[in-house]
């Protein structure tokens, strides 16, 4: 398949194109359609896999966070105002049919497995690299947008803590968010505190659980 070329420098520079990176390329390529470029953006990538390298290469490692979350979700931001985009992988798009899960098994365990079983299985994955690349956004994640600001910022806040309306946890203001009304702790909001330099000057053990 034709794959495009920063996908390629990437996936060169790194080893393997995979539809964890392809899934990663694609989430950065629909942030910058949602905000028109990439300035300003911040993102936090929910997983360890090879897609934390499409985001390093496109945002620039120091505007990306890896949180391993085993969550196949990137969380975009747009921190001069607050919009938020989370991108959560639909269930099945990363899901290899049982028999190319067993030729995996073999290939790990033996490091060798019968070479069509191999070809077959390379043609699978290329596949479900296409269909990451060009299936249409939605069929790929399921999109959320809000609005997130940092309570702190409030002026008329007296009292330090105050519940997460989610997790009912007791939080320290200045790590509480405003989410469409709601007051939640970053953790229910899915953004990264250091996306919001008021919260990121705040000591990080401020939350009683
Ligand atoms: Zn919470």
């Amino acid at each position: 398949m034709l794959v495009p070329l920063p996908l390629k420098a990437i996936a060169d520079k790194h080893g393997v194109l995979s539809p964890e990176l392809a899934l990663g390329y694609r989430a950065v390529g629909i942030a910058r359609e949602e905000y028109d470029a990439l300035d300003d953006v911040r993102a936090m990538v929910c997983n360890t896999t090879p897609a934390r390298f499409a985001f390093d290469a496109l945002l620039g490692s120091g505007n990306v966070s890896v949180h391993d979350f085993g969550q196949h979700a990137y969380t975009f931001c747009h921190t001069s105002t607050g919009s938020v985009l989370r991108l959560k992988t639909r269930a099945g798009v990363l899901l290899l049919p049982a028999w190319c899960r067993s030729v995996e098994d073999r290939f790990l365990r033996s490091r060798s497995s019968e070479d069509f079983a191999v070809a077959a299985y390379q043609a699978v994955v290329s596949e479900m690299v296409a269909r990451v690349l060009t299936a249409p956004a939605d069929q790929v994640f399921l999109a959320r947008r809000y609005r997130c600001r940092p309570v702190g910022e409030y002026p008329d806040v007296l009292c330090r803590f105050a519940r997460c309306e989610r997790c009912e946890a007791w939080t320290r203001l200045n790590r509480l968010y405003d989410v469409e009304g709601f007051l939640l702790c970053a953790a229910c909001a899915e953004i990264d505190p250091s996306w919001f330099a008021t919260a990121a000057r705040s000591d990080a053990a401020d939350t009683i659980r």
